[in-house]
């Protein structure tokens, strides 16, 4: 091989950025290399709860170019709950929008600065040794060594499936559909989530349609859907955003879409995230929340710890990290998969919506549990509602799965 690196990112939105940041920092030779150009979309709801600006914060990204916000206005049919971000505990007490071109060029920009050699327009593949393991990438301009991959690919693709990544067919994931719009609403400081949305024959979706005020003049409006509802696969993602649209369209005083609405997955599970010289992280591990479709967050925890973990052992990282994600995450998303099985059958749904946003104290507690800012150390009524949910979702499980509706 022509070049050699300590770790090879392949993938440069918030995951790889986020190791290439923290392992160019502690002076190891890093490379990423990102199929798209400098400055390229991705498809979001551009949201950022107080748990992903923890995560900016621990990697020094200034968020000045953000526009902030307080809180999350719930709607469930005519009830409405405008709450704020919990305050006093691990995570700081306000989100953001911050739209993907801008956010993630500020991420993979700090990787450069902090060291790390970027090339943009630049695919990869995994190169596997004759024992299976992974020994570096291969690009258009030549094979790059290094002592560890890290598959920072988002949704499962190629990639994946040379590294046996996919994800878990068994289990549920998500669609979801944005587009821009001019709303003089653009700065307002609450994010907005329609928990009760329909499909064109009027099904109940599981999922839900957003207003995201990103401050500069416009809103991102979406809507995203779980895989576990009845009539799936035929849901067609363009009709129900202009559903919720015609619902938000006065409150909101939009515009026509700025572009045209696109759509993308949600991958929720991975039947594997490391193996002999690799990890996988963010969307192409599989970490997404199945209760609110965040993914950044996840994206740039799980980069920050691979990176660690190899500056602490490259021998160990790969299954270090695999112990370590599990800890942190799987028990969460275990029951966020769970959840999804669960308001995939409407009645269950409709009865868990009325409760969750019942009464201000409970869809504070809502706003927790979906959101993950649950605090470890102190986890108070949130703490409780989650292993309670856990526990019952658990029993409830099998009989959840078999009940599902066809897709
Ligand atoms: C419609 C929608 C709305 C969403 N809204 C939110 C939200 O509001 N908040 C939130 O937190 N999450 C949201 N998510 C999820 C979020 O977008 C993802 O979880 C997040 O982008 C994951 O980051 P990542 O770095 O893992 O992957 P990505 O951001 O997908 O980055 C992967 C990168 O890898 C590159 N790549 C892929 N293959 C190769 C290759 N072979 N060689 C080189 N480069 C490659 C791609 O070009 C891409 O730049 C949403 C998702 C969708 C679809």
């Amino acid at each position: 091989m022509s070049e050699r690196f300590d770790i090879a990112v392949i993938g440069g939105g918030p995951a790889g950025a986020a190791t290439a940041i923290r392992a160019a920092r502690a002076g190891a030779r890093v490379v990423v290399v990102e199929k798209g150009p400098h400055g390229r979309d991705k498809i979001c709801g551009d949201g950022l709860t107080p748990r992903a600006v923890a995560a900016l914060n621990e990697l020094e990204i200034a968020l000045d170019d953000a526009h902030q916000i307080d809180g999350l206005r719930m709607i469930a049919g005519k009830q409405v709950r405008q709450l704020p971000w919990p305050d006093g505990g691990r995570f700081p007490n306000h989100g953001a929008v911050w739209p993907r071109r801008r956010l993630d060029a500020a991420l993979i920009d700090a990787a450069a600065a902090a060291g790390a050699d970027v090339r943009f327009e630049t695919s990869g593949e995994p190169i596997i040794d004759g024992g299976g393991r992974v020994t570096g990438i291969d690009t258009p301009r030549g094979m790059i060594a290094a002592d560890l991959v890290v598959a920072a690919t988002g949704a499962p693709g190629g990639v994946a499936r040379v590294l046996g990544a996919d994800r878990d067919p068994n289990e549920p994931f998500g669609l979801a559909i944005r587009a821009y719009v001019e709303s003089p609403r653009h700065d307002d400081r609450h994010l907005e989530a329609c928990l009760t949305i329909r499909d064109q024959h009027g099904t109940w979706v599981p999922g839900y349609g957003w207003m995201f005020p990103c401050g500069d003049g416009t809103v991102n409006i979406g809507v995203g859907a779980l895989s576990t509802m009845k009539g799936f696969r035929k849901l067609n993602l363009n009709h129900l955003l202009d559903s919720y649209r015609s619902l938000v369209a006065d409150t909101w005083e939009i515009g026509p879409n700025l572009e045209r609405p696109r759509a993308w997955r949600l991958p929720m599970s991975a039947v594997k995230r490391h193996g002999p010289g690799w990890v996988a992280i963010g969307d192409a591990a599989g970490l997404v929340n199945p209760m609110n479709g965040e993914g950044i967050d996840y994206g740039l925890e799980s980069g920050m710890l691979a990176a660690d973990l190899f500056l602490a052992d490259p021998a160990t990282a790969p299954d270090r990290y695999d112990e370590q994600i599990g800890e942190r995450f799987d028990g969460f998303l275990r029951t966020g998969r769970r959840f999804a099985f669960l308001i995939g059958h409407p009645r269950l749904m409709r009865t868990g919506l009325r409760f969750a946003v019942g009464t201000e104290a409970i869809a504070g507690i809502t706003l927790q549990v979906m959101g993950n800012l649950v605090d470890a150390d102190t986890p108070g009524a949130a703490g409780r509602t989650l292993r309670a949910a856990d526990r019952v979702l658990g029993v409830a499980d099998p009989l959840l799965r078999r009940t599902r509706a066809k897709a």
